[in-house]
Protein backbone atom coordinates (compact mmCIF):
# COMPACT_ATOMS: atom_id res chain seq x y z
CA UNK A 1 0.00 0.00 0.00
CA UNK A 2 2.91 2.67 0.83
CA UNK A 3 5.39 1.15 -1.82
CA UNK A 4 4.05 4.14 -4.15
CA UNK A 5 5.08 7.02 -1.74
CA UNK A 6 8.36 8.92 -2.26
CA UNK A 7 11.02 7.38 -1.19
CA UNK A 8 12.20 10.42 0.80
CA UNK A 9 9.12 12.55 1.85
CA UNK A 10 9.71 16.09 2.27
CA UNK A 11 6.19 16.55 3.98
CA UNK A 12 3.69 13.69 5.79
CA UNK A 13 0.29 15.58 6.96
CA UNK A 14 -1.77 13.55 9.66
CA UNK A 15 -5.56 14.63 8.54
CA UNK A 16 -6.66 15.20 4.95
CA UNK A 17 -9.37 17.94 5.66
CA UNK A 18 -9.17 21.53 4.79
CA UNK A 19 -6.63 22.65 6.79
CA UNK A 20 -4.53 19.21 5.81
CA UNK A 21 -5.12 19.45 2.04
CA UNK A 22 -4.92 23.29 1.81
CA UNK A 23 -0.92 22.52 3.43
CA UNK A 24 -0.19 20.04 1.38
CA UNK A 25 -1.42 21.94 -2.13
CA UNK A 26 0.51 25.16 -0.64
CA UNK A 27 4.00 22.41 0.39
CA UNK A 28 3.43 21.26 -3.25
CA UNK A 29 3.49 24.72 -5.04
CA UNK A 30 6.91 25.38 -3.27
CA UNK A 31 8.33 22.10 -4.53
CA UNK A 32 8.12 19.86 -1.83
CA UNK A 33 6.97 16.26 -2.25
CA UNK A 34 4.13 15.57 0.13
CA UNK A 35 1.68 12.91 1.29
CA UNK A 36 -1.59 13.14 2.88
CA UNK A 37 -3.18 10.30 5.21
CA UNK A 38 -6.81 10.64 6.71
CA UNK A 39 -8.88 7.78 8.47
CA UNK A 40 -11.94 8.37 6.76
CA UNK A 41 -12.99 7.75 3.21
CA UNK A 42 -13.90 11.07 0.74
CA UNK A 43 -15.93 13.20 0.65
CA UNK A 44 -15.87 13.80 4.51
CA UNK A 45 -19.11 15.46 5.58
CA UNK A 46 -17.88 17.37 8.78
CA UNK A 47 -20.63 18.97 10.60
CA UNK A 48 -20.26 22.88 10.30
CA UNK A 49 -21.96 25.52 9.64
CA UNK A 50 -20.80 25.75 5.78
CA UNK A 51 -20.16 29.29 5.60
CA UNK A 52 -17.03 30.10 3.41
CA UNK A 53 -16.44 34.01 4.53
CA UNK A 54 -14.88 36.61 1.45
CA UNK A 55 -11.55 36.37 3.55
CA UNK A 56 -11.35 32.09 3.71
CA UNK A 57 -12.36 33.03 -0.42
CA UNK A 58 -9.57 35.12 -0.83
CA UNK A 59 -7.14 32.80 1.12
CA UNK A 60 -7.92 30.32 -1.14
CA UNK A 61 -7.48 31.87 -4.28
CA UNK A 62 -3.82 32.75 -2.77
CA UNK A 63 -3.67 29.33 -3.36
CA UNK A 64 -4.49 28.70 -6.65
CA UNK A 65 -7.89 27.59 -5.74
CA UNK A 66 -11.20 28.72 -7.04
CA UNK A 67 -14.33 27.30 -6.22
CA UNK A 68 -16.68 26.53 -9.00
CA UNK A 69 -20.12 28.93 -9.05
CA UNK A 70 -21.99 25.39 -9.70
CA UNK A 71 -21.05 24.08 -5.94
CA UNK A 72 -21.95 27.07 -4.15
CA UNK A 73 -24.87 29.64 -3.26
CA UNK A 74 -23.25 33.04 -2.93
CA UNK A 75 -24.33 35.35 0.39
CA UNK A 76 -24.10 38.78 0.64
CA UNK A 77 -24.02 39.54 4.10
CA UNK A 78 -25.04 38.42 8.00
CA UNK A 79 -28.20 39.11 9.33
CA UNK A 80 -28.33 38.97 13.11
CA UNK A 81 -31.97 38.10 14.46
CA UNK A 82 -32.64 38.76 18.03
CA UNK A 83 -35.82 39.18 20.60
CA UNK A 84 -38.03 40.12 17.32
CA UNK A 85 -35.05 42.55 16.30
CA UNK A 86 -33.21 42.26 12.79
CA UNK A 87 -30.05 43.81 11.62
CA UNK A 88 -27.50 43.26 8.68
CA UNK A 89 -24.91 43.96 7.03
CA UNK A 90 -23.44 43.44 3.49
CA UNK A 91 -19.80 42.60 2.83
CA UNK A 92 -17.87 45.08 1.48
CA UNK A 93 -15.36 42.50 -0.50
CA UNK A 94 -18.42 40.42 -2.60
CA UNK A 95 -20.26 38.00 -1.55
CA UNK A 96 -19.06 34.37 0.69
CA UNK A 97 -20.67 31.30 -0.53
CA UNK A 98 -22.23 28.62 0.97
CA UNK A 99 -20.86 25.38 0.15
CA UNK A 100 -21.60 21.89 1.11
CA UNK A 101 -18.52 20.33 2.96
CA UNK A 102 -18.87 17.48 0.50
CA UNK A 103 -18.18 20.09 -1.92
CA UNK A 104 -15.27 21.69 -0.79
CA UNK A 105 -13.96 18.43 0.30
CA UNK A 106 -14.36 17.30 -3.33
CA UNK A 107 -12.80 20.32 -4.76
CA UNK A 108 -9.46 20.58 -2.76
CA UNK A 109 -8.78 16.63 -3.48
CA UNK A 110 -9.18 17.48 -7.07
CA UNK A 111 -6.80 20.19 -6.67
CA UNK A 112 -4.13 18.37 -4.58
CA UNK A 113 -4.43 15.39 -6.86
CA UNK A 114 -3.71 18.04 -10.04
CA UNK A 115 -0.67 19.18 -7.86
CA UNK A 116 0.64 15.60 -7.41
CA UNK A 117 -0.29 15.04 -3.72
CA UNK A 118 -0.01 11.66 -2.19
CA UNK A 119 -3.17 10.85 -0.73
CA UNK A 120 -3.87 7.99 1.51
CA UNK A 121 -7.73 7.14 2.28
CA UNK A 122 -9.18 5.00 5.41
CA UNK A 123 -5.61 5.21 6.43
CA UNK A 124 -5.90 6.08 10.37
CA UNK A 125 -1.78 7.27 11.65
CA UNK A 126 -1.28 5.12 14.90
CA UNK A 127 1.77 7.41 16.26
CA UNK A 128 5.00 9.55 15.51
CA UNK A 129 8.53 7.97 15.45
CA UNK A 130 12.07 9.90 15.66
CA UNK A 131 12.09 10.02 11.87
CA UNK A 132 8.52 10.13 10.53
CA UNK A 133 4.80 8.88 11.34
CA UNK A 134 3.60 5.09 11.58
CA UNK A 135 1.48 4.38 8.85
CA UNK A 136 -0.45 1.19 9.66
CA UNK A 137 2.54 -0.07 12.00
CA UNK A 138 5.11 0.84 9.09
CA UNK A 139 7.44 3.65 9.46
CA UNK A 140 7.13 5.99 6.75
CA UNK A 141 10.26 8.90 7.21
CA UNK A 142 9.43 12.49 6.10
CA UNK A 143 11.57 15.36 7.27
CA UNK A 144 8.19 17.41 8.32
CA UNK A 145 5.00 15.74 10.05
CA UNK A 146 2.16 18.55 10.07
CA UNK A 147 -0.46 17.44 12.48
CA UNK A 148 -3.86 18.49 10.77
CA UNK A 149 -6.03 16.04 12.43
CA UNK A 150 -8.55 18.71 13.55
CA UNK A 151 -9.97 19.76 16.96
CA UNK A 152 -9.38 16.24 18.86
CA UNK A 153 -5.55 16.02 17.81
CA UNK A 154 -3.94 12.97 18.77
CA UNK A 155 -0.22 14.64 16.95
CA UNK A 156 -0.81 17.28 19.44
CA UNK A 157 0.05 14.92 23.09
CA UNK A 158 2.29 12.96 20.81
CA UNK A 159 4.48 15.97 20.38
CA UNK A 160 3.99 17.36 23.32
CA UNK A 161 2.30 20.38 22.85
CA UNK A 162 -1.19 20.33 24.21
CA UNK A 163 -0.56 22.71 26.50
CA UNK A 164 -2.40 26.02 25.92
CA UNK A 165 -3.64 29.22 27.67
CA UNK A 166 -7.78 29.24 27.13
CA UNK A 167 -9.86 26.76 26.14
CA UNK A 168 -13.69 26.95 26.16
CA UNK A 169 -15.51 24.26 24.17
CA UNK A 170 -19.47 24.07 23.28
CA UNK A 171 -21.38 21.76 21.05
CA UNK A 172 -22.50 22.17 17.37
CA UNK A 173 -25.31 20.14 15.74
CA UNK A 174 -25.98 20.65 11.96
CA UNK A 175 -28.85 19.59 9.71
CA UNK A 176 -29.86 20.27 6.27
CA UNK A 177 -33.22 21.12 5.25
CA UNK A 178 -34.97 20.89 1.69
CA UNK A 179 -36.21 24.61 1.18
CA UNK A 180 -35.58 27.45 -1.26
CA UNK A 181 -33.50 29.86 0.55
CA UNK A 182 -35.85 33.00 2.06
CA UNK A 183 -32.89 35.55 1.60
CA UNK A 184 -29.13 35.84 0.35
CA UNK A 185 -28.05 36.47 3.57
CA UNK A 186 -26.43 33.87 6.53
CA UNK A 187 -28.83 34.29 9.44
CA UNK A 188 -27.51 34.13 12.85
CA UNK A 189 -30.56 33.70 15.47
CA UNK A 190 -29.41 34.09 18.95
CA UNK A 191 -31.57 33.35 22.15
CA UNK A 192 -31.43 30.70 24.77
CA UNK A 193 -32.74 27.35 24.79
CA UNK A 194 -33.45 25.31 28.24
CA UNK A 195 -31.10 28.64 30.19
CA UNK A 196 -28.09 28.45 27.80
CA UNK A 197 -26.97 31.04 25.54
CA UNK A 198 -27.86 29.22 22.27
CA UNK A 199 -27.35 30.55 18.45
CA UNK A 200 -28.59 28.62 15.59
CA UNK A 201 -27.30 29.92 12.10
CA UNK A 202 -28.64 29.50 8.68
CA UNK A 203 -26.40 28.89 5.79
CA UNK A 204 -28.00 29.09 2.19
CA UNK A 205 -25.87 26.28 0.56
CA UNK A 206 -27.90 25.39 -2.57
CA UNK A 207 -31.03 26.65 -4.62
CA UNK A 208 -33.14 23.83 -2.55
CA UNK A 209 -31.46 23.74 0.32
CA UNK A 210 -30.24 25.64 3.97
CA UNK A 211 -27.83 24.37 6.35
CA UNK A 212 -28.84 24.64 9.74
CA UNK A 213 -25.98 24.89 12.99
CA UNK A 214 -26.86 25.10 16.46
CA UNK A 215 -24.02 26.17 18.92
CA UNK A 216 -24.25 26.16 22.60
CA UNK A 217 -22.50 25.35 25.82
CA UNK A 218 -25.29 22.39 26.65
CA UNK A 219 -23.73 18.81 24.94
CA UNK A 220 -28.06 17.66 25.06
CA UNK A 221 -29.09 19.74 23.37
CA UNK A 222 -30.60 19.53 19.95
CA UNK A 223 -32.06 21.07 16.99
CA UNK A 224 -35.77 20.17 17.56
CA UNK A 225 -35.69 21.08 20.91
CA UNK A 226 -33.51 24.14 20.37
CA UNK A 227 -36.24 25.47 17.06
CA UNK A 228 -38.81 25.55 19.78
CA UNK A 229 -37.11 28.99 21.21
CA UNK A 230 -37.13 30.31 17.57
CA UNK A 231 -41.09 30.30 16.36
CA UNK A 232 -39.84 32.18 13.35
CA UNK A 233 -37.22 30.12 12.01
CA UNK A 234 -39.56 26.73 13.05
CA UNK A 235 -42.38 28.18 11.31
CA UNK A 236 -39.91 28.69 7.73
CA UNK A 237 -38.75 25.33 8.40
CA UNK A 238 -42.41 23.24 9.25
CA UNK A 239 -43.20 21.53 6.04
CA UNK A 240 -38.90 21.40 4.76
CA UNK A 241 -38.06 17.54 4.45
CA UNK A 242 -34.64 16.72 6.26
CA UNK A 243 -31.96 16.83 3.60
CA UNK A 244 -29.27 15.28 5.81
CA UNK A 245 -29.27 13.60 9.48
CA UNK A 246 -28.55 15.92 12.65
CA UNK A 247 -24.55 15.65 13.67
CA UNK A 248 -22.50 17.05 16.14
CA UNK A 249 -19.51 18.05 16.58
CA UNK A 250 -17.29 20.23 19.17
CA UNK A 251 -15.96 23.55 18.78
CA UNK A 252 -13.46 24.62 21.16
CA UNK A 253 -11.84 28.44 21.47
CA UNK A 254 -8.07 27.53 22.12
CA UNK A 255 -5.03 29.03 22.06
CA UNK A 256 -1.76 26.46 22.47
CA UNK A 257 1.75 27.62 24.18
CA UNK A 258 3.38 26.02 21.08
CA UNK A 259 2.36 25.24 17.69
CA UNK A 260 5.26 23.04 17.20
CA UNK A 261 8.34 21.11 18.46
CA UNK A 262 11.12 19.58 16.29
CA UNK A 263 9.76 18.19 13.03
CA UNK A 264 6.08 18.23 13.98
CA UNK A 265 3.75 21.23 13.72
CA UNK A 266 0.12 21.41 13.85
CA UNK A 267 -2.20 23.27 11.77
CA UNK A 268 -5.96 24.59 11.53
CA UNK A 269 -8.57 22.72 14.08
CA UNK A 270 -5.32 21.04 15.81
CA UNK A 271 -3.47 24.36 16.48
CA UNK A 272 -6.14 25.91 18.69
CA UNK A 273 -8.82 27.36 17.19
CA UNK A 274 -11.94 30.00 17.35
CA UNK A 275 -15.62 29.18 18.42
CA UNK A 276 -17.74 28.26 15.34
CA UNK A 277 -20.19 31.17 15.83
CA UNK A 278 -17.28 33.42 13.49
CA UNK A 279 -17.48 31.32 10.57
CA UNK A 280 -13.82 31.92 10.45
CA UNK A 281 -12.31 28.17 11.14
CA UNK A 282 -11.97 27.87 7.39
CA UNK A 283 -10.23 31.12 6.13
CA UNK A 284 -8.25 30.40 9.46
CA UNK A 285 -6.99 26.88 8.15
CA UNK A 286 -6.12 28.00 4.56
CA UNK A 287 -3.90 31.10 5.84
CA UNK A 288 -2.44 28.81 8.11
CA UNK A 289 -1.54 26.44 5.66
CA UNK A 290 -0.01 28.82 3.24
CA UNK A 291 1.99 30.20 5.76
CA UNK A 292 3.23 26.99 7.10
CA UNK A 293 4.09 25.83 3.53
CA UNK A 294 6.41 28.94 3.20
CA UNK A 295 7.63 28.80 6.97
CA UNK A 296 8.49 24.87 6.25
CA UNK A 297 10.36 25.54 2.55
CA UNK A 298 12.52 27.80 4.60
CA UNK A 299 13.11 25.45 7.43
CA UNK A 300 11.72 28.11 10.00
CA UNK A 301 9.19 27.09 11.92
CA UNK A 302 10.07 29.94 14.68
CA UNK A 303 8.20 32.38 12.15
CA UNK A 304 5.58 29.98 11.59
CA UNK A 305 4.84 29.98 15.49
CA UNK A 306 4.94 33.69 15.52
CA UNK A 307 2.92 34.01 12.46
CA UNK A 308 0.25 31.59 13.90
CA UNK A 309 -0.06 34.20 16.44
CA UNK A 310 -0.71 36.95 14.59
CA UNK A 311 -3.34 34.70 12.48
CA UNK A 312 -5.67 33.99 15.48
CA UNK A 313 -5.88 37.30 17.09
CA UNK A 314 -8.45 38.92 15.39
CA UNK A 315 -11.17 36.00 15.07
CA UNK A 316 -10.25 35.22 19.11
CA UNK A 317 -11.22 38.86 19.78
CA UNK A 318 -14.67 38.67 17.15
CA UNK A 319 -15.10 35.41 18.91
CA UNK A 320 -14.88 36.24 22.31
CA UNK A 321 -17.29 39.81 21.22
CA UNK A 322 -19.98 37.49 19.93
CA UNK A 323 -19.59 35.12 22.96
CA UNK A 324 -20.32 37.51 25.53
CA UNK A 325 -22.97 39.01 23.24
CA UNK A 326 -24.80 35.30 23.37
CA UNK A 327 -24.44 35.32 27.00
CA UNK A 328 -25.76 38.50 28.07
CA UNK A 329 -29.39 39.30 27.20
CA UNK A 330 -29.31 43.00 28.16
CA UNK A 331 -26.34 43.51 26.09
CA UNK A 332 -27.25 41.53 23.03
CA UNK A 333 -30.60 43.68 23.36
CA UNK A 334 -28.57 47.24 23.80
CA UNK A 335 -25.87 46.07 20.35
CA UNK A 336 -29.18 44.99 18.56
CA UNK A 337 -30.80 48.65 19.08
CA UNK A 338 -27.69 50.56 17.88
CA UNK A 339 -26.67 47.86 14.57
CA UNK A 340 -30.51 48.56 13.62
CA UNK A 341 -30.76 52.17 13.73
CA UNK A 342 -26.95 52.63 12.66
CA UNK A 343 -26.43 49.79 9.64
CA UNK A 344 -23.04 51.83 8.95
CA UNK A 345 -21.70 50.40 12.30
CA UNK A 346 -22.81 46.84 11.72
CA UNK A 347 -21.39 46.98 8.44
CA UNK A 348 -17.99 48.12 9.91
CA UNK A 349 -18.05 45.26 12.44
CA UNK A 350 -18.24 42.98 9.74
CA UNK A 351 -15.89 44.46 8.28
CA UNK A 352 -13.26 43.67 10.89
CA UNK A 353 -14.66 40.38 11.61
CA UNK A 354 -13.85 39.25 7.83
CA UNK A 355 -10.23 41.32 8.03
CA UNK A 356 -11.24 44.39 5.26
CA UNK A 357 -10.14 47.92 6.27
CA UNK A 358 -7.48 49.53 8.30
CA UNK A 359 -6.18 49.54 12.43
CA UNK A 360 -7.69 53.37 11.94
CA UNK A 361 -10.95 52.14 10.60
CA UNK A 362 -11.38 49.47 13.51
CA UNK A 363 -10.53 51.73 16.28
CA UNK A 364 -12.90 54.29 14.71
CA UNK A 365 -15.44 51.98 14.95
CA UNK A 366 -14.36 50.18 18.17
CA UNK A 367 -14.70 53.66 19.69
CA UNK A 368 -18.48 54.71 18.12
CA UNK A 369 -19.70 51.17 18.85
CA UNK A 370 -18.37 51.62 22.58
CA UNK A 371 -19.94 55.24 22.68
CA UNK A 372 -22.92 54.19 20.99
CA UNK A 373 -23.59 51.03 23.51
CA UNK A 374 -22.86 52.62 26.60
CA UNK A 375 -26.24 55.70 25.60
CA UNK A 376 -28.35 53.50 23.93
C1 LIG B 1 -20.92 23.19 14.32
C2 LIG B 1 -19.78 23.83 13.58
C3 LIG B 1 -20.03 24.80 12.63
C4 LIG B 1 -18.97 25.40 11.94
N1 LIG B 1 -19.23 26.32 10.98
C5 LIG B 1 -18.24 26.89 10.27
C6 LIG B 1 -18.52 27.78 9.20
O1 LIG B 1 -19.67 28.07 8.87
N2 LIG B 1 -17.46 28.34 8.55
C7 LIG B 1 -16.17 28.05 8.87
O2 LIG B 1 -15.24 28.59 8.24
N3 LIG B 1 -15.88 27.18 9.85
C8 LIG B 1 -16.88 26.58 10.55
N4 LIG B 1 -16.60 25.66 11.53
C9 LIG B 1 -15.17 25.35 11.81
C10 LIG B 1 -14.58 24.41 10.74
O3 LIG B 1 -15.43 23.30 10.57
C11 LIG B 1 -13.20 23.94 11.17
O4 LIG B 1 -12.42 25.06 11.53
C12 LIG B 1 -12.50 23.17 10.04
O5 LIG B 1 -13.18 21.95 9.79
C13 LIG B 1 -11.06 22.84 10.44
O6 LIG B 1 -10.48 22.00 9.49
P1 LIG B 1 -9.34 20.96 9.91
O7 LIG B 1 -8.85 20.38 8.63
O8 LIG B 1 -8.38 21.63 10.82
O9 LIG B 1 -10.07 19.86 10.80
P2 LIG B 1 -11.16 18.77 10.38
O10 LIG B 1 -12.08 19.32 9.38
O11 LIG B 1 -11.72 18.28 11.67
O12 LIG B 1 -10.29 17.62 9.70
C14 LIG B 1 -9.42 16.78 10.44
C15 LIG B 1 -9.21 15.49 9.65
O13 LIG B 1 -8.23 14.68 10.34
C16 LIG B 1 -8.61 13.33 10.23
N5 LIG B 1 -7.95 12.58 11.31
C17 LIG B 1 -8.16 12.71 12.65
N6 LIG B 1 -7.31 11.88 13.33
C18 LIG B 1 -6.57 11.23 12.39
C19 LIG B 1 -5.52 10.24 12.45
N7 LIG B 1 -5.05 9.74 13.63
N8 LIG B 1 -5.00 9.79 11.29
C20 LIG B 1 -5.43 10.26 10.09
N9 LIG B 1 -6.42 11.19 9.99
C21 LIG B 1 -6.97 11.67 11.11
C22 LIG B 1 -10.14 13.35 10.31
O14 LIG B 1 -10.71 12.19 9.71
C23 LIG B 1 -10.47 14.64 9.53
O15 LIG B 1 -10.73 14.39 8.17
C24 LIG B 1 -17.62 25.03 12.23
C25 LIG B 1 -17.37 24.05 13.19
C26 LIG B 1 -18.43 23.45 13.86
C27 LIG B 1 -18.13 22.39 14.89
Amino acid sequence: MLNWLPSSLDVFVIGGGPAGLATAIAARRRGLSVAVADGAIPPIDKPCGEGLMPDGLDALRELGITIPAEDVFPFRGIRFVSGGKKAEAVFSQGPAYGIRRTALHRILIEHAASCGVSMLWHTPISGLHSEGVLVAGKRVPARWIVGADGSSSRVRPWAGLDRHEKKNLRFGFRRHYRVAPWTDFMELHWGDCQSHACQIYVTPVSREEVCLALISSNPQMRLDAALAQFPGLAARLQHAEHASSERGAITVSRQLRRVYRGRTVLVGDASGGVDAITGEGLCLAFRQAALLADCLGGGNLARYQAGHRRLIHRPALMARLMLRMGKHERLRRRTMQVFESSPRLFAGMLAMHVGDGSARDYIANGISMGWRLLTA
